[in-house]
């Protein structure tokens, strides 16, 4: 739990809004979207390699670079999105078509500094996405819906746990927001009703609190076989497809991940550069597939290292390993 380091909502008007290119025209299904996902990250790769010193200077100082370069870089961009801290260490997300104006929100587990957020830009709220029914992901969609008349979208198995569903969804189902499209995909182990939304022509998928920076969500209503296999399935998109989760809990989860896996070199580094932004204020938040799986030890179950720190046999598989390595953090 984060103490001192939490982003105060003051702030939250001074996160950028990150602009992600979106590819017009796209049919994508679950057996063709690797190939047509890899074929876009080439484009996003370029797009990262032209803008990554911007983002180095915006992360030390605040500057709003990134959102107005990667504006001007992606003629056809028009997906924004925006953090919005919430509760404690709870993040939602603003998403903005630039295009049509359509505005929705992943997550918003209060109300209140969605409509500042909406007020100041004076956006209307079309949309309610959320990814689990839990209350600190839910507990705004009553008086956002009320107020702007949005609809609430979530899974089909949660149709009767998320507060005013009006849209409901299951795996593998395509959804449209504002012509972007977004795959569904059923990430169940935190809750039995869990989903993921997953933009493949932007390279961003919303992990709600399955796939958090350098953990994964307790176990409340799933298995660890049910937690590893949803897991692989978002490790199974591009490395460069950028993570929103649903907290702010990288830094202590960083501790617990150097305690298991000391001598992982790409971890030591990452967890140093969030420590850097958390002292400063700075969200840790999207964090990449590829720092994921370098890093996070829940998708790293088959580290020899973690392994033998916890004693988990080498026969043991990676489903079992999860297991421990998830209770082990339970009790960290
Ligand atoms: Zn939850």
């Amino acid at each position: 739990m984060l103490k001192a380091t939490m982003i105060s909502r003051a702030s939250s008007c001074s996160m950028p809004s990150i602009a992600c290119s979106k590819m017009k025209s796209r049919l994508c299904t679950w057996p063709s979207m690797r190939q047509l996902c890899l074929r876009k990250g080439i484009h996003r790769g370029l797009f990262r390699f032209l803008t990554m010193p911007f983002k180095t200077v915006w992360g030390a100082s605040r500057t709003f670079k990134v959102a107005q370069f990667c504006n001007v870089v992606n003629l056809s961009s028009s997906l924004q999105i925006e953090l919005v801290p919430c509760l404690k260490d709870n993040y939602a997300y603003l998403l903005h078509d630039a295009d049509t104006g359509t505005v929705g929100v992943v997550d918003p587990s209060e109300s209140l500094p969605i409509i500042d957020v909406l007020s100041r830009k004076d956006w209307n709220l079309t949309y309610i996405l959320n990814t689990h029914h839990h209350y600190d992901h839910t507990g705004g969609n009553a008086e956002l819906k009320a107020k702007y008349g949005s609809k609430v979208i979530g899974s089909a198995i949660d149709g009767d746990r998320i507060p005013g569903i009006d849209i409901l969804l299951k795996d593998g189902d395509k959804w449209m927001f504002a012509g972007h499209e977004v795959l569904v995909i059923e990430t169940p182990g935190h809750t039995r009703g869990h989903i993921s939304f997953f933009f493949p022509g932007s390279g961003v998928i919303f992990t709600g609190d399955t796939l958090f920076s350098l953990s994964c969500g307790k176990l409340f209503e799933g298995t660890a076989e049910e937690m590893h296999e949803s897991l692989n399935k978002i490790a199974s998109l591009p490395d460069d497809t950028s993570v929103y989760c649903g907290h702010e809990y990288t830094l202590s989860n960083s501790k617990f991940a150097l305690s298991i896996e000391p001598n992982n070199e790409t971890l030591k580094s990452y967890a140093a550069r969030v420590a850097h932004l958390r002292s400063k204020g700075l969200p840790t938040i999207p964090t990449t597939l590829k720092t994921e799986k370098l890093c996070n030890p829940f998708l790293r179950t088959s580290s020899t290292e973690i392994r033998q720190a916890l004693g988990i046999s080498a026969a043991a598989d990676d489903a079992e390993a999860l297991r421990v390595i998830r209770q082990v953090k339970d009790d960290f």
